[in-house]
């Protein structure tokens, strides 16, 4: 339904959103036809707070060379706008002079939007636009974008900024790595001390965390895609994820932040299961994908209660490849258990310390306990020498299961085997004949581009019992498929997934995880109905 509007024809109640402080998710829109842009409007009001209409991604023909032409399309949206006219250099979508961006601003514009967004190089010359009071400088948001990094004159950027008439400042620049957030939570911090409104967001996957929290850390909005696809900048998640995923209009400076830290995270369903887990217990805490190249300047910057650079509440991590190794040196006490695995995949701030843990050890044991029974003298196979293959050579022993580690790098497979008594083999032209489990602890068959590989044929499967692929998605890989025609039963990876997170969740609130949530959240996720366990 659309919005009242104020006399000079602005939706009002974007104004009491303000006043009670709630959240705003802008949903960009960026047609190339006026009735693309419609739809998309349209749609666009269903999830987001606010819609920006980008004019530089219309066909300038469809506009019969006026933008006023445009009009509708803000008069018609039931959400209130921005109009943004950017410039290529800025990340917009056409190329477009001082001389003719100014023409627009200054005189063929629509007027109906609530807010118009300015580039820093044209707001910087405001007296131009006093011209015949053209523009009305509190719906202004100055902006300025660096798609290839934090800007080098970022304090410039900001001080010139301020020396404008906009409301509201916008600094937008790639992040190049996690701790690249920092700077974009620094700089509303800035923009508090100045009594600025402000958006600072990192774009890039590297800075996921800024778009979820930074309306709770004082940014006037952040941005979330209408579809997947219709991303207008890197790592902009959907508005749609930001509302139902992150739960945003619930996160405040209170809210407990957590974490998935690895390279790549993007393809995790550790969001989906965990925010899914706080949201029925009721536990004030989000879960982000945290992109993290380098952990130990992570940790150090952001993690550590002693060292990190920002006061953000941070309460655990979950640690996946290539660092559940490395983490261990930045922590301050492991669990035993962790300690002899060698691999670290949950991390809990406590107090003023950093206690590491390994869940996935138990998580994978207990499917295969409880199809199998007793493990003793159980010949098994594990295939891969990492850190998911050290944690369960670690818990089969435990059991006093019989262990050969298969890998492609001998000498991996003979120091993983070393480690914990037992043998290896190359994993070249392997027989599995005989043994009574054979666990895929690489990647081979996951979703992408390892997807149609497999560690091991049916042929090579002939006479095993029992095939534990570690791999998730998809839920059935080669690996199985294969063991299946070898005639074994099969463990898919979802189960232990499940497990060692819910085990996190433990770890984390001192809460017994909701038993079915995160089951039901990582199959929606996955795209798949059914109980796992079926
Ligand atoms: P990792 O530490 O990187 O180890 C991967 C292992 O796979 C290494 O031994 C690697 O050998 C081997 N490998 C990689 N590509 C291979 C190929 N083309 N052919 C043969 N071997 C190959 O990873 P990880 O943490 O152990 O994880 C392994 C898998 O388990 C991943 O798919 C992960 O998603 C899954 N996992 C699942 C769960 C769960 O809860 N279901 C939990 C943990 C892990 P090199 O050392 O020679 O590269």
């Amino acid at each position: 339904m659309p919005l009242a509007k104020s006399e000079d024809g602005h939706r009002l109640d974007l104004y009491l959103m303000k006043a009670d402080n709630s959240i705003r998710i802008c949903v960009p829109v960026c047609e190339q036809s006026l009735g693309g842009a419609e739809v998309a409007i349209a749609k666009a009001a269903e999830i987001g707070d606010i819609i920006e209409v980008r004019l530089d991604c219309l066909d300038p023909v469809q506009l019969a060379g006026s933008f006023r032409n445009g009009e509708h399309l803000f008069d018609q949206s039931p959400s209130p706008t921005i109009l943004t006219f950017r410039p290529a250099e800025q990340g917009g979508h056409r190329q477009l002079d001082t001389k003719a961006r100014l023409f627009f601003w200054l005189f063929n514009r629509p007027t109906s939007a609530e807010f118009l967004d300015i580039e820093l190089d044209l707001a910087i010359n405001s007296t131009v636009f006093d011209y015949g009071k053209k523009v009305d400088w509190t719906r202004v948001i100055c902006s300025h974008h660096n798609f290839v990094g934090v800007p080098g004159d970022l304090d410039r950027v900001f001080d010139r900024m301020i020396q404008t008439p906009a409301r509201i400042l916008k600094i937008a620049f790639r992040a190049g790595d996690i701790t690249d957030c920092i700077t974009a939570f620094q700089l509303l911090d800035r923009a508090r001390s100045e009594s600025r409104e402000m958006i600072a967001i990192a774009m890039g996957t590297a800075g996921i965390a800024t778009r979820v929290l930074g309306p709770c850390r004082g940014a006037f909005l952040t941005y979330g895609a209408l579809e997947t696809e219709s991303a207008t900048a890197p790592g902009q998640v959907t508005a749609r994820e930001l509302r139902t995923v992150y739960r945003i209009d619930r996160i405040s400076r209170e809210t407990r932040i957590m974490g998935l830290a690895g390279l790549p995270v993007t393809h995790s369903i550790s969001p989906y299961m965990l925010n899914a887990a706080f949201e029925s217990a009721e536990f004030d805490g989000v879960y982000l994908p945290l992109e993290v190249r380098d952990i130990s300047s992570f940790v150090t910057r952001m993690v550590h209660p002693r060292t990190r650079e920002i006061d953000w509440n941070f309460l655990g991590l979950s640690v996946t490849a290539p660092h559940k190794t490395s983490v261990m040196s930045c922590l301050d006490w492991i669990d035993p258990a962790a300690e002899e695995i060698g691999a670290v995949n949950t991390v809990l701030v406590r107090g003023l310390e950093l206690h590491g843990f390994n869940t996935d050890a138990d998580a994978f044991i207990s499917p295969l306990v409880s199809r199998i029974g007793e493990l003793r003298e159980a010949r098994c196979a594990v295939i891969g020498a990492g850190g998911a293959a050290s944690a369960a050579v670690w818990s089969l022993r435990q059991k006093g299961a019989e262990v050969t580690v298969f890998a492609r790098d001998a000498n991996k497979a003979r120091l993983l085997a070393e480690r914990f008594d037992s043998t290896w083999k190359p994993l070249d032209s392997a027989l599995f004949e005989g043994f009574d489990v054979v666990v895929n602890a690489t990647p081979l068959g996951t979703s992408g581009t390892q997807e149609t590989e497999t560690p091991a044929t049916a042929a090579q499967l002939s006479g095993a019992r029992l095939a534990y692929d570690l791999v998730y998605n998809p839920v059935e890989t080669r690996f199985l498929r294969e063991a299946r025609d070898a005639g074994c039963e099969l463990i898919g990876g979802l189960e232990m997934l499940v497990t060692q997170a819910a085990e996190q969740f433990r770890l984390w609130t001192a809460m017994e995880a909701p038993a079915e949530v995160m089951p039901d959240a990582a199959m929606r996720a996955l795209g798949i109905s059914g109980r796992i366990s079926e």
